[in-house]
C-alpha cells in the first residue's frame, strides 16, 4: 500500500512540475493567416498576392490598385502629373513599401516579398497608419495622432460609452457585445485613471459604438467580409465604427467559420484610438494594425501600456512588474509548450511507467 501511495506522490510530482500552467488563456503570436480565394472575401486585397516579387522598375497590370491601398493607409501621396496611379512600380511607390515595411515592423526590403504581400492581403484596421506620426523617441514604437489629442476632462476621468440604438447586428446578442466590451475598456481602466461607463444615452455618451455596412456617411466606407474591420476616431471625437458585415464571434469554441473576427480583439484595438493611440510596429502590441481571422489578441503588451500612460499617466494600482511577470509566465508557458521541458515531462513519464511495470 505504502509503495502504491509512492507512486502516486510521485505522478503527482511530475504533474505538478511539468504539466501546462494554468496561466490565462494566450494566443502564441502567429505569422499572417492568408485566406485562400474559395473563401468569402475583400477579393480586391487578395488579389494584389499576383503581384508577389514585382521588381521595381516593372510594369505589372492592375498595380494602380494596389497603390490605392497604400493611398488609402498613408504610405502614398496621389499623383501629380497624372489623374490615376499609373501600373509601374516607380520609385515613390518603392519608398512607400520601405515605409510600410517599417511601420508593419516587417523586415526591410523595398520589395513585394512574402511577408509583404501576406501583410497586406490580410484583414486590419481602417484608420491610416501614418495619421499618427508623432513620436517622441526613436525607440519607443507606439505613436500618437497628430497634435497628440486626448481626453480633456476633470480627475478622475470617467468617459461614457453607448451602442448606438439602431446600428447593431443580429448575430450576437446586445448582452454579449456588452459584456465583451466591458472586459475590452476594463483592460485600458486597469493601467490609465480613467474608468468607463455604459449608459442607454446614446446621444450624450462620449464614446459611440455602432456596426454599419458599406458607406456609412464618415467617408471611410467598409468593405465586406475581411479586408477593414472596424475604425474609430481620435480625442475626443468618439465614434467607434465596426463593419457589420464581418462574422464577428465572441467565442471560436462556438463559431468555426474561417472569417470568424474576434469582436474583443477588435474592440480593444479601436479604444486604444478612441483614447489617442496610432497604430504600433510591434506586432504582438494590441495597437497593431492587422489582425487575423481567429486570432484572439487581447492582452495590452508593454508598448501599449506606455503609449497610452503617455497620455494620460499611470492608473495608482498598476504597476509594470505585474504586466512583466504576467509577460514571463507567458514566455514560460511557451517554452513548456514547444521546448526542453517537454521532452523532461515525456521522458518522466516514461520512466514512470517502466517503474510501475516493474
Ligand atoms: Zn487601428
Ligand atoms: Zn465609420
Amino acid at each position: 500500500m505504502f509503495q502504491f501511495f509512492s507512486y502516486i506522490n510521485f505522478l503527482f510530482f511530475f504533474m505538478t512540475l511539468f504539466l501546462r500552467p494554468c496561466f490565462p488563456a494566450r494566443i502564441i503570436p502567429e505569422s499572417v493567416t492568408v485566406i485562400t480565394t474559395t473563401q468569402k472575401h475583400n477579393a480586391t486585397w487578395h488579389d494584389f498576392s499576383r503581384f508577389l516579387h514585382a521588381e521595381p522598375g516593372s510594369h505589372v497590370s492592375g498595380m494602380a490598385e494596389l497603390k490605392k491601398y497604400f493611398n488609402r493607409f498613408g504610405y502614398l501621396s496621389p499623383p501629380l502629373t497624372t489623374a490615376n496611379f499609373t501600373d509601374t512600380f516607380d520609385s515613390s511607390f518603392q519608398s512607400a513599401v520601405v515605409l510600410y515595411q517599417k511601420n508593419l515592423g516587417l523586415p526591410i526590403t523595398g520589395k513585394l516579398d512574402s511577408n509583404t504581400i501576406s501583410t497586406i492581403v490580410s484583414p486590419r484596421c481602417g484608420v491610416s497608419d501614418t495619421a499618427a506620426t508623432h513620436r517622441i523617441h526613436t525607440t519607443q514604437h507606439f505613436a500618437y495622432f497628430n497634435g497628440k489629442p486626448r481626453w480633456l476632462r476633470g480627475s478622475p476621468m470617467t468617459l461614457t460609452y453607448a451602442f448606438s440604438p439602431y446600428n447593431m447586428i443580429d448575430t450576437l446578442s446586445l448582452s454579449e457585445i456588452q459584456t465583451v466590451f466591458e472586459r475590452a475598456f476594463a483592460r485600458w481602466a486597469k493601467v490609465i485613471p480613467v474608468s468607463f461607463r455604459l449608459t442607454e444615452k446614446y446621444q450624450s455618451a462620449d464614446i459611440k459604438i455602432g456596426f454599419y455596412n458599406g458607406d456609412h456617411g464618415d467617408g471611410e466606407p467598409f468593405d465586406g467580409v475581411l479586408g477593414v474591420l472596424a475604425h474609430a476616431f481620435s480625442p475626443q471625437n468618439g465614434r467607434f465604427h465596426l463593419d457589420a458585415a464581418e462574422n464577428w464571434a465572441v467565442d471560436f469554441n462556438h463559431d468555426d467559420s474561417r472569417v470568424a473576427v474576434d469582436l474583443e480583439s477588435v474592440a480593444t484595438h479601436e479604444i486604444g484610438h478612441v483614447l489617442g493611440l496610432g497604430h504600433s510596429s510591434i506586432k504582438e502590441a494590441v495597437m497593431y494594425p492587422n489582425l487575423s481571422p481567429r486570432r484572439k489578441k487581447v492582452d495590452l503588451k508593454i508598448d501599449d501600456v506606455e503609449g497610452v500612460q503617455s497620455l494620460y499617466g499611470s492608473n495608482p494600482n498598476f504597476t509594470f512588474s505585474s504586466l512583466l511577470q504576467s509577460e514571463n509566465s507567458f514566455n514560460l508557458a511557451v517554452r513548456l509548450e514547444t521546448g526542453f521541458y517537454k521532452w523532461i515531462f515525456y521522458l518522466g513519464v516514461s520512466l514512470l511507467v517502466l517503474f510501475l511495470g516493474g
